[in-house]
């Protein structure tokens, strides 16, 4: 089995920095690229931020956080990525930058090196084709934040390879984290059955089965869930809520996922939730109020 014994990372956002940040603590040396200067430059500082806590709480020491941000260079163009052995590609969640971003890298990479893309919702297979190695392309999809949490599906396309998978979960398990494994089916396993769950939520908000309060009350103390259905909308972001529907309804074709209007109402207004202060509750007071 291939072992990664250095890691690239495209786009330095909120994922790409968090992917590189728990890599590197790992002990894997790191190239994050990203297109602009400036993301790279926000990434090292989040990174060595994140990390300070991470010290501050004792989890590691002081010598583990240098190491870490020692073994971690940046690069705004893609010859870096030569000796990599998996480049995780962590860029914005559109598919013609993705197919470009595998463009550009794929005759640059060795011809053994692994490709893995974070992508929340375009179909693995898709893009593995649109590369010179579907075999060596797999889904790697993480949970933000990346240093708290476990989770990491794998996602196998349909001609990816079974050492290609074993690779992965390897270094899954290096980094820390719990690898499932997933086919290359709409949202995976998590959004296909967390996004209508949450969906049903708003579409029982919309029918006044129940007012935000009762709705969230009632999962949480009910089905001990940590966070209201309602709360966690908003936490996610309507947008990408609504953006997963979409991908659920279209891919599967069936009814049952549609997205609730009163979500495609909230977004159509603008109210995102948490980042844009206002969703299924107002964010400008403390504690947050319950908006309908
Ligand atoms: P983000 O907007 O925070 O970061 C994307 C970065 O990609 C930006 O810094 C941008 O400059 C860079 N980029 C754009 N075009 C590029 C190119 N051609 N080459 C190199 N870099 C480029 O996005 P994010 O939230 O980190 O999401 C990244 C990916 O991870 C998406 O595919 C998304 O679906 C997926 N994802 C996101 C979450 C989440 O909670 N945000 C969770 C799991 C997976």
């Amino acid at each position: 089995m291939a072992a990664i014994n250095k890691l690239g990372v495209i786009g330095a956002g909120l994922m790409g920095n968090g992917i590189a940040h728990v890599a590197a603590l790992s002990g894997i040396p790191v190239v994050l690229m990203d297109v602009q200067q400036q993301a790279l430059d926000r990434a090292l500082a989040t990174m060595a931020k994140n990390m300070e806590r991470q010290v501050s709480k004792g989890s590691i020491s002081g010598a583990d956080r240098d190491a870490a941000l020692a073994r971690i260079v940046t690069a705004t163009d893609n010859s870096a990525f030569a000796d990599c052995d998996l480049v995780i590609e962590a860029a914005t969640e559109n598919e013609e930058i993705k197919k470009k971003i595998f463009a550009g890298l794929c005759p640059v990479l060795k011809p053994d090196a692994l490709l893995a893309s974070n992508t929340s919702s375009i179909p693995i297979t898709r893009l593995a084709a649109a590369t010179d190695r579907p075999g060596r392309f797999i889904g790697m999809h993480f949970f933000n934040p990346v240093p708290m949490m476990k989770l990491v599906e794998i996602i196998r396309g349909l001609a990816t390879e079974d050492a290609t998978y074993q690779a992965v979960e390897a270094l899954a398990k290096r980094m820390g984290k719990a690898p499932v494994m997933a086919q290359d089916w709409p949202g995976f396993v998590v959004n296909r059955i967390l996004c209508p769950m949450i969906n049903e939520a708003i579409q029982a908000l919309m029918e006044g089965v129940g007012d935000v309060a009762a709705i969230d009350a009632g999962m949480k103390l009910g089905a001990n869930h940590p966070m209201g259905p309602l709360e966690l909308a908003d936490f996610v972001g309507l947008d990408t809520l609504y953006s997963v529907m979409k991908v659920l309804h279209e891919g599967l074709g069936d009814s049952k996922y549609r997205p609730s209007p009163l979500l495609a109402k909230y977004v159509e207004a603008g109210w995102y939730g948490r980042k844009s202060g206002r969703g299924f509750y107002d964010y400008s007071t403390t504690p947050p109020t319950p908006t309908r």
